[in-house]
């Protein structure tokens, strides 16, 4: 599972669904007038060239997790592979949370992931808000027709009337108003003439449905807030269960693909949408809602409000703290875009809820950067090596492959002198059985370099060990005709440590130590992981230029990159992305 070259994708419900779709020619006489609209302005419309349309609708409350990366690879990845054209749409029908920051963030990090909302000469990037004419006047159509009215009772009211999955609900006292009645108090609402929370739009379906969500459910709400985009045009905002798929029709959408908690709200997507094609303000074919199975990754907190909780409690550094499961986290963690649409992919789409082992996030990401990461010496917990029987000021120049596994790289080079730095770990004075790296007597190689073997140690007042000693064998040089001429077991990294370049180094593990931290009745921050980061000071091996972003994989350490905000190459900050190996099994 080393390549990451394009397979074929996993065929999936979904794909089978588009497939039928499209043999049967489903959505071919579907017009589409080249921007969003009701049935008025894309009757106007030549057929679609998009063979399908779907969409990713964030809300911009918040920075996009792993959770939307798979919803973003599925929606983009399917009209991709269809011919077809995916809207990025911003649902922000929810003033108080959403703002701009939001918004470029997400654009940006969608783009990152790979993936564009442009069609031929169309730009899809789109805006719920841009709708709210559109979906007043629907409002207006449906109370119009009786298929909706304004409620006066309290919201207590509302509530203790829906009933129960066993019991009916009781049919609101203004359910049968007349139009005008509705009409005007709607007026009214837009107007700004009654508070927050007096009155509701609720369409009028059944209040004995056996389907909670059908039993008259709310269209618009009055909100007396200010929006990131229409400022305090309006007072009144669209429910999601309403402005959704009306925003999906205005598109042309038509496979509108979401988690599976809105599985119950089907019914009334349709019912919606069928009563506006009824009168006439939407063209058939309508879109059609399918539902799959969200993303649980282990380990991981992605709910909105949690993450938000954890940035502005301080418990993380930002949204782009590289422990958060955000995208912009994961970007400064390491993560490259491949790794995550491998993840994306390797996942695959179903219906059936699970929980995914982080294991599998962390080893796409192994798998993408084998191939591509250069390969460095690093020594992240240095103790000295002194090589006594090397002369003093002497260099030598070692050559090591760039790239093992990629035929095509380079080779770098960088020193060996007398004095070297190695891990503390690489030195055991009382070894136990089977360990073959230094100890008194034994011989190992350091690996593009020398067989050295090793003589002994000096501590400290403590008994720590502050330089190991080991003289070197002539003519064991790696790549030299002696190379292999003494056998050992054991081989080790070093940095000659004249040259090596002094770095920050950011270890970091899991935020929490619960695989599901937020499971149950479980409050979360009781299982952050106290030791979730761990800063160092290491040496690199000469030449490693830490520019922001560069990504390597330290031999026997694991992948790492230079921090994006905080490195430069005079003074390197390096994230620890993934280890080589997984620790936590
Ligand atoms: P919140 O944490 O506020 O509930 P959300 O994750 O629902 O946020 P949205 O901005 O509404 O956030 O999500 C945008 C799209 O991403 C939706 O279509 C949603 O279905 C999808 N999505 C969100 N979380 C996941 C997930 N864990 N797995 C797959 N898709 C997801
Ligand atoms: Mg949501």
């Amino acid at each position: 599972m080393t390549s990451t070259t394009s397979t074929p994708p996993a065929s999936n419900f979904l794909r089978t669904i588009i497939e039928q779709d499209l043999a049967n020619g489903t959505y071919s006489d579907k017009r589409w007038a080249g921007k969003p609209g009701p049935a008025s302005v894309q009757k106007q419309g030549a057929l679609d060239t998009a063979r399908i349309r779907t969409r990713f609708p964030p809300e911009p409350n918040g920075h996009l997790h792993i959770g939307h990366a798979k919803s973003i690879c599925l929606n983009f990845g399917l009209a991709r592979d269809y011919g077809g054209a995916c809207h990025l749409r911003f649902d922000d029908t929810n003033p108080e949370k959403e703002n701009d920051e939001y918004v470029n963030a997400i654009i940006d990090t969608v783009k990152w992931l790979g993936f564009s909302w442009e069609f031929q000469t169309e730009t899809n990037l789109y805006y719920a808000s841009d709708y709210f004419d559109y979906l007043y006047e629907f409002a207006q159509a449906l109370i119009r027709s009786g298929d909706a009215y304004v409620d006066e009772q309290t919201s207590e009211q509302v509530r203790a009337t829906r009933g129960t999955l066993k019991e009916k609900g009781v049919n609101s006292p203004w359910r049968d108003r007349p139009a005008e009645e509705s009409l005007a108090l709607l007026d009214e609402m837009r107007g700004g003439k009654h508070p927050d929370g007096s009155l509701i739009l609720r369409a009028k379906i059944d209040m004995g449905s056996p389907n909670m969500n059908l039993r008259d459910p709310a269209l618009y709400r009055i909100r007396h807030a200010e929006h990131h985009r229409t400022g305090s045009k309006w007072c009144i905002y669209p429910m999601y269960t309403w402005a959704h798929p009306v925003e999906d029709a205005l598109e042309g959408i038509t496979h509108s693909i979401c988690t599976l908690e809105f599985e119950d709200q089907r019914p009334f997507y349709d019912w919606i949408l069928e009563k506006l094609a009824a009168l006439g303000q939407l063209n058939h074919p309508l879109p059609h809602q399918y539902e799959f199975a969200r993303l649980n990754l282990s380990y991981v907190v992605t709910s909105k409000r949690k993450l938000l909780m954890l940035v502005q409690e301080g418990y993380v550094s930002g949204w782009d703290d590289p422990r958060l499961p955000t995208l912009v986290g994961l970007r400064r963690r390491g993560y490259t875009p491949e790794a995550i649409r491998l993840f994306c992919e390797r996942l695959g789409v179903s219906k059936s809820s699970s929980h995914i082992n982080h294991n599998m996030l962390e080893q796409a990401l192994r798998d993408d950067l084998d191939p591509k990461a250069d390969r460095r010496i690093a020594v992240l917990d240095p103790v000295k090596l002194v090589i006594t029987n090397y002369p003093e000021g002497q260099t030598e120049r070692c050559v090591a492959p760039s790239n093992p596994h990629n035929p095509d790289s380079t080779s770098r080079e960088f020193p060996f002198s007398r004095e070297l730095w190695i891990e503390r770990d690489d030195f055991l004075e009382n070894p136990p059985k089977k360990y073959f790296r230094l100890f008194p007597g034994n011989t190992v190689r350091l690996k593009y370099g020398y067989t050295v073997k090793c003589t002994g140690c000096l501590k400290d007042e403590n008994g720590r060990v502050t330089e190991v000693h080991a003289e070197y064998l002539a003519d064991t040089k790696s790549g030299s005709a002696g190379a292999n001429a003494v056998k050992v077991k054991g081989t080790i990294t070093w940095v000659s440590a004249a040259h090596a370049i002094r770095a920050e180094v950011r270890l970091y593990d899991r935020l929490f130590t619960d695989p599901h931290p937020d499971s149950g009745n479980k409050n979360f921050l009781d299982s952050l992981n106290p030791n979730s980061i761990q800063t160092v000071q290491g040496w690199l091996e000469p030449g490693t230029h830490a520019d922001p972003g560069s990504l390597w994989q330290f031999e026997r350490l694991g992948y790492f990159i230079a921090d994006t905000i905080d490195s430069t190459r005079e003074r390197p900050v390096i994230n620890r992305a993934v280890t080589l190996r997984d620790a936590w099994i």
